[in-house]
């Protein structure tokens, strides 16, 4: 960045040794030649005057012009390390990002930004809504009222922001441009600048009795209920936009779009990754040992039968392919997993009791094979 930027004073014309009044003089007679106003829409001389800018800038004041001589433009290009990060008081002057904005207005009065402005046609604004739906509409789709507000063109005055049957004028003052050339006094001299017209507020136009409904804006805000498709496979925080449900452009420009943020309530059955779907189900511990059909439920309220094989550790999954919730995109589903939580029987009767320690007698081991390889690794560490 620092490497290509053409030295401070071959901007100005000037020699190294340049005194104050003649650094302010090129200044003066360069910001005149490549002025925004002088040279509309010419982007060489815009270029130009941000440079001429940013040169005077640094050479006009004595303790940066110091910096500059010693570090060049790392003095002021905090990308640059070295010379520039150490300075103080350099913070708001990062090199070519620099916004003349100010120094622009501070001269000129502003103004060179915003002309023109009055007929451009303008996209409209995007409005955003949210909606919250329950886990089973996410997975099934669905169809919500959605409620939001927007800026719409009037109605009673069709835009104009004139009451029906009177007349928009154009505005005299600036015979209908909405911008005022004036002559002002600068540190350059007498300088001609455009500005804002002040009678008709830049619009060109002088409205004599404005429209009730809109107060002359020609725009007003419309509270809007919209039937919506939630598709199915949508997830939460995901968001559905409506293409030119927006707000309405101006002169021509096209509407914003409406963007609704999805909000899908958490499940009291069934959590979600993705497409596919999870489901914790206890089983018995008989049942875990000598396997068994259960029931497990399906989204939307169903239920199917899954086969526990007997010998199923506490913690088994069971995928139920195509169970789960369709891909918002093609439709295809996600599976559904099923977690099996082993339940221990407990407040056993007397004769369960004794029935498990004669179980129990008949295991070769009492202690689990996994636990006592658990304790050979502890000891054989
Ligand atoms: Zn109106
Ligand atoms: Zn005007």
């Amino acid at each position: 960045m620092a490497d290509n930027k053409r030295d401070y004073y071959e901007v100005l014309g000037v020699q190294k040794n340049a005194g104050e009044d003649e650094i302010k003089k090129a200044y003066r007679s360069l910001a005149k030649k490549y002025h925004p106003d002088m040279n509309p829409g010419d982007k060489e001389a815009e270029v130009k005057f941000k440079e001429v800018n940013e040169a005077y800038a640094v050479l006009s004041d004595a303790d940066k012009r110091s910096k500059y001589d010693r570090f060049g433009h790392a003095a002021f290009d905090p990308a640059s390390g070295g010379g520039g990060s150490g300075f103080g008081g350099f913070g708001g002057f990062g090199g070519a990002d620099f916004d003349f904005g100010d120094i622009f207005s501070s001269f000129f009065g502003g103004g060179s930004s915003s002309r023109g402005r009055q007929n451009m046609a303008i996209e409209g604004d995007d409005v955003a809504t949210r909606v919250t739906i329950s886990f089973e509409e996410a997975a099934f789709g669905c169809k919500k009222d959605i409620s939001f507000a927007r800026i719409e063109s009037c109605g009673e005055c069709g835009g104009t922001g004139a009451e029906k049957g009177s007349t928009v004028e154009s505005c005299a003052t600036c015979r209908g441009t909405g911008r005022v050339t004036v002559q002002q006094q600068t540190m350059l001299g007498y300088m001609q600048t455009q500005r804002s017209c002040q009678s008709c507020r830049g619009t060109g136009k002088i409205i004599k009795s404005p429209c009730k409904n809109c107060n002359g804006k020609g725009r007003i805000k419309i509270n809007k209920k919209l039937e919506v498709n939630i598709p199915a496979g949508i997830d939460h925080m995901q968001n559905i936009i409506l293409r030119g449900q927006g707000s309405a452009g101006v002169n021509g420009g096209t509407n914003g779009d409406l963007i609704i943020e999805v909000r899908v309530k958490e499940d009291k059955v069934f959590t979600r990754d993705g497409y596919h779907i999870y489901c914790e189900v206890p089983i018995s511990f008989t049942e875990a040992a000598l396997g068994a059909d259960i029931e497990v439920p399906l989204l939307g309220g169903k239920t199917e039968k899954l086969h526990i094989p007997e010998g199923t550790q506490s913690g088994a999954s069971f995928t139920m392919r195509g169970k789960g919730i369709p891909n918002v995109n093609n439709g295809r589903k996600g599976d559904l997993i099923i977690t099996v939580v082993v339940e221990t029987p407990r407040n056993l009767t007397q004769k369960q009791k004794d029935l498990l320690e004669e179980f129990a007698n008949t295991m070769d081991d009492k202690n689990p094979k996994s636990r006592q390889s658990l304790f050979s690794r502890l000891f054989n560490k």
